[in-house]
């Protein structure tokens, strides 16, 4: 059985640089060198903290997918 995955991403347009996703998960998003943040890896096991990154984002600039479903923000 294939383990299933999600992919994420940042918007860069909309990151302000504010360090949260990466005080969450720091496994899973970083600033790069202008303040702006980035996946750590695109595709990533399924981990409840890139959804809290992603609900916890000022910009709304965290997005998650399950396959092409959109999981992350959460509504
Ligand atoms: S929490 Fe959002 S605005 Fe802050 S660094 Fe991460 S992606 Fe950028």
């Amino acid at each position: 059985m294939t383990a299933v995955t999600w992919t994420t991403e940042v918007d860069r347009g909309l990151c302000m640089g504010s360090g949260m996703c990466g005080g969450i998960a720091p496994e899973l998003y970083r600033l790069d060198e202008t303040d702006r943040a980035e996946p750590v890896h695109h595709r990533i096991p399924r981990d409840e903290r890139a959804l809290d990154a992603a609900d916890s984002c000022p910009a709304s600039a965290i997005l998650v997918r399950e396959g092409e479903r959109l999981i992350g923000p959460r509504p």
